[in-house]
């Protein structure tokens, strides 16, 4: 007998919001039947229209706010196109790191049936605005004039908005500065119906430490009009500007870029640190956006290693090395596996142009050729992961258990499956000491945390 939905569509109802689901929304209970309500927050009484009831579970509009939270934040409406890709600008900062930290602490407890690990304070920025050092704009038209911005929320309708408040001050400005000269140069913009038109994107990329700026043009034709005019505006506008690459996408796709990179004008490449550690970075290759959070992080990874100098350690899921060249400084070795081949690229041309020489670098995927390294005969002390959201692969987790490395470092970008794996390896014969959240990307509902795990016996 399935349990009578308490609500119907269209009713007008008052709730109580008790959680956020990992994408922002509110959720509120009636007679145990959840319904999310983008914007709810926890704390507050509110009334909701019910605009969709599923089996389960079911979706509401918030119209009126009756008890209001004390993190509560308001946004002025003309200011609404400056949040783009915020899901939780409608908290305050302090709201937003406790609800993050609360969620580590919950689902280490109810996934990971941890009780009583030790979950240290979050760590927050100090300044928690403008950090983001790459944006990627759609361009598109409206009445008849190019427009960017980013895309409403499950639409393809653009805002066009020339700020927005995750971007590095310096990202705004080339990409308003390219809007404005595609405008003036009248270069057409791409029409997703038609497949026609030229400009499908602007990127850019800032290197914060260097002051080295990227831009990227990404269009459907390899010509573009008044080309040599575009460049001269773009390096007489932005002085910082290092490198112009155009990309061409010629395919009928969400995906932003295609197979062509050309360097218009300038470098390949531009750098920038990480704490000591220098990166080269192309139109294409992967980068953390918040490399000051990311300093955060790996200094604790580094922090729970406890390298004295002797150790083999493997990084698992290591993208362009970044941790492994963080901890290459501090170790014997270190042994890095990823499963994309651009990157293992990128990750060994970042260890020569650091001079780092004890950092070896294999494509494929972790759980394959961990397993097949540890059969002929090879360890670990120390085995560092840092995975996609979907979390570790099973086999992985059993290779770890049996290779017995005395320290794992678990870098994690979803709780959910983090506390999953802490499972695993506790019952395999590890015990989470430390906990640390990181917030890399305030004013999305994105948590990051770094946990110690030592092995027991
Ligand atoms: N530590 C890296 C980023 C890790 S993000 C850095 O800071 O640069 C997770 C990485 O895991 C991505 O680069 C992704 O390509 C890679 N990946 C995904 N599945 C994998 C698998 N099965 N085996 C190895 N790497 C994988």
């Amino acid at each position: 007998m399935s349990k009578k939905i308490p609500v119907q569509k269209n009713d007008y109802i008052e709730v109580d919001f008790q959680d956020l689901t990992h994408d922002g929304a509110g959720v509120a209970k009636v007679d145990g039947y959840p319904i999310f309500v983008p914007g709810g927050l926890p704390g507050e009484k509110a009334t909701i229209k019910v605009i969709k009831v599923n089996k389960g579970y079911g979706f509401g509009r918030l119209m009126e706010i009756v008890e209001r939270s004390e993190f509560r934040v308001d946004i002025k409406a003309e200011d609404a196109p400056k949040y783009g890709g915020c899901q939780l600008e409608h908290v305050s900062y302090e709201g937003q790191l406790k609800y993050k930290e609360n969620q580590v602490k919950q689902v280490l407890t109810r996934i990971g049936k941890l009780e009583d690990v030790k979950v240290h304070p979050i760590i927050g920025m100090e300044n928690p605005w403008h950090y983001r050092n790459k944006a990627q704009v759609p361009v598109g038209e409206k009445d008849g004039q190019l427009i960017s911005g980013f895309f409403k929320p499950r639409s393809h309708e653009i805002v066009d908005t020339n700020e927005n408040v995750l971007h590095i001050h310096e990202i705004n400005e080339a990409v308003q500065a390219v809007k404005e000269i595609a405008r003036e140069l009248r270069i057409k913009p791409y029409d997703e119906d038609s497949h026609k038109g030229v400009l499908r994107h602007i990127m850019a990329r800032y290197g914060r430490q260097t002051e080295e700026l990227m831009v990227v043009i990404v269009t459907r034709t390899k010509e573009i009009p008044h080309q040599a005019k575009l460049i001269a505006e773009i390096t007489a506008r932005l002085p910082k500007v290092k490198s112009i690459v155009q990309n061409v996408n010629s395919k009928k796709t969400n995906v932003i870029m295609g197979d062509q990179t050309d360097v218009l004008w300038g470098n390949e490449v531009i750098y920038d640190f990480i704490g000591d550690v220098q990166f080269a970075i192309s139109a294409r290759s992967f980068y953390q956006v918040n490399p000051e959070q990311t300093k955060v992080l790996y200094e604790k990874a580094l922090e729970y290693a406890n390298l004295s100098g002797d150790e083999s350690v493997i990084d698992a899921y290591c993208g362009i090395g970044t941790i492994s060249l963080f901890l290459a400084q501090k170790a014997k070795n270190v042994f890095g596996v990823e499963i994309v081949a651009e990157a293992i690229e990128d990750a060994k041309k970042n260890a020569s142009l650091n001079n780092i020489t004890n950092a070896e670098f294999a494509v494929g995927e972790a759980e394959t050729v961990i397993p097949a390294w540890y059969k002929e005969g090879n360890s670990a002390d120390v085995l560092v992961v840092d995975p996609p959201r979907k979390g570790c692969d099973e086999a992985l987790l059993n290779t770890i258990i049996e290779m017995k490395p005395k320290k794992v470092v678990y870098v994690s970008c979803n709780p959910a499956t983090l506390a999953r794996d802490l499972r695993i390896l506790e019952d395999g014969g590890y015990q989470t000491l430390e906990v640390q959240p990181v917030d890399m990307f305030p004013q999305t509902t994105h948590v990051e945390t770094v946990v110690l795990i030592t092995r027991v016996n």
